[in-house]
């Protein structure tokens, strides 16, 4: 069986099913797969398999506690006409390479992907343990996970969850999907900090004593990308894209490709990295990040620094300065090293800064190549695609698409490269109509329009019908009353 140990304490190992449960470990380290040859996938086998059946295959694989049946059925619940593709996230060709759009469910962002399947992972898993207490989910979002969550988890038995967003920050359009979120089990809070507070603040919440106190037949989790039930069901897509590229005869099947990858918690490309881990042919993996660039220094230098100004940008849900799962993929560089991981993470609370290793630096330089973007290049990057191709995309989408150009002209390495597009432009109305060179658009719903207006692009569903729903919350805290407000919540949640 495979076993899911904590970044921070790698004596304590559990099953994938009681990691999903947890969401984070109890000493505050990520649940990460201890990987070996055995924990293989081989992409030949999936080359005619619907976007669900390599999901049940690929999950089936690192989630060996759960049955086979067991998993499928969640696939089969998750990937349905939910998604306005047929085949989930379809790959789309333009001049320099291909974009995977992963924004065509039910919240038009990436984190459907993951967050139509973990409530069914989640529940499955409780099933399995015959546990009747509450999950109460606890979630930080920069702007995606939040909606997706809350989508995901609405009215979903025995399952509470309650969203923090930064009330500066998010874009008018990310907030107005929160707000009105419908479901008898969600709430969501506004926090006058950024996303780095609210992300504190859910991870404080697992081992306060005042939230712990609260909890009765109430246990905590998180669908944060800290959670393991996040990032397995995103390796599938990079499987999937690779498929395409075989099944079209761009690449024979063994031949490595190259993937571009927006960056904020790190999440999405530490998919891309387990998917190499479990043999996908991955050339390179291009971290790409906004005016927020830690990660940029940090995989160019070896220093991890957030002694630095935060910037709020155009691609919020990349507004992030701790990057959670970049504690995984040095917990697995350095052969499962906690207390390497403990140090560092340690460093990072109470100095604001680490330095890894020479080895451990190269090491991450051989797998990964970093770029950043600035507002205007990224607004560049919007108009150019669409004058060129008549392609419209996010300014997410973009800081990868043009750390990808970056990379390709510096290195001299033209691999297939696929770029993920991780949201649908209308977002980001505003930003995006402004970016084709048009007079900015305060209001984001006339945005939406005007842009719909001048590019005939279709408005995804769910967006086009915001602006008439009902807003249902708009509590706000402040950061230091987070504690109390969440154990206020599991006091409510709490039962016999
Ligand atoms: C969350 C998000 C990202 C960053 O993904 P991570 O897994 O946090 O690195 C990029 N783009 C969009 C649109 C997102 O919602």
């Amino acid at each position: 069986m495979v076993r899911y140990v904590s970044t921070r304490n790698a004596k304590t190992a559990v099953s994938s099913h009681e990691a999903v449960i947890a969401g984070l470990a109890p000493d505050g380290g990520l649940y990460t797969p201890l990987l070996n040859e055995d924990i293989h996938v081989d992409p030949a086998g999936l080359l005619n398999c619907s976007y669900k059946e390599q999901a049940a295959k690929i999950i089936s694989v690192l989630f060996d506690d759960y049955s086979e049946e067991q998993i499928r059925q969640c696939a089969e619940k998750a990937y349905d006409a939910k998604f306005a593709a047929d085949d989930i996230v379809p790959l789309r060709k333009f001049g320099g390479g291909w974009l995977m759009e992963l924004w065509h469910g039910p919240t038009s962002a990436f984190k459907d992907i993951a967050l139509t399947i973990l409530p069914h992972l989640l529940t499955a898993a409780y099933q399995m343990d015959h546990r009747n207490d509450t999950v109460a989910i606890l979630t930080a979002t920069s702007g995606d996970t939040g909606k997706a969550a809350l989508s995901g988890f609405a009215d979903v038995a025995n399952t509470a969850i309650t969203v923090f967003y930064p009330e500066v920050g998010v874009s008018k359009i990310q907030k107005r999907q929160m707000q009105t979120s419908t479901g008898n089990n969600v709430e969501v809070i506004a926090v006058k900090g950024n996303f780095d507070d609210c992300q504190k603040m859910v991870k404080e919440a697992v081992s306060s004593p005042l939230v712990k106190k609260a909890c009765r037949n109430v246990t905590i989790s998180s669908a944060n990308s800290i959670n393991i039930g996040r990032l397995v069901p995103q390796i599938v897509y990079y499987y999937h894209a690779y498929s395409e590229l075989v099944n079209s005869g761009v690449i024979a099947c063994g031949e490595e490709i190259n993937f571009s990858v927006p960056t904020g918690n790190f999440g999405d490309i530490l998919a891309g990295y387990l998917a190499r881990c479990l043999g996908l042919p991955v050339g390179r993996l291009i971290c790409a990040s906004n005016k927020n660039h830690v990660l940029t220094d940090f995989i160019r230098t070896g220093t991890y620094d957030i002694k630095r100004p935060f910037h709020t940008t155009m691609s919020p849900s990349m507004d992030i300065l701790v990057s959670s799962n970049l504690e995984r993929l040095l917990f697995m560089l350095s052969g499962n090293d906690d207390t390497l991981i403990s140090n560092l993470m340690t460093r990072l609370k109470e100095n604001g800064v680490y330095t890894v290793s020479e080895d451990m630096q190269k090491k991450i330089a051989s797998l990964f190549s970093a770029y950043w973007t600035d507002e205007e290049e990224c607004a560049e990057t919007i108009r150019s695609l669409y004058d060129k191709d008549r392609i419209l995309i996010d300014p997410h989408t973009a800081v990868g698409l043009s750390a990808m150009y970056r990379y390709q002209e510096e290195s001299g390495d033209h691999r297939p490269c696929v770029v993920l597009s991780t949201a649908s432009p209308y977002k980001f109305s505003g930003d995006v109509y402004r970016s084709l060179g048009n007079e900015k658009e305060d209001d984001d719903w006339q945005a939406m329009q005007k842009l719909h207006d001048l590019t005939s692009v279709e408005i995804p569903e769910n967006l086009s019908g915001l602006y008439d729903l009902p807003v249902r919350f708009t509590r706000s805290i402040n950061i230091e009353d987070g504690m109390k407000a969440i154990a206020a919540k599991m006091e409510e949640l709490s039962h016999d």
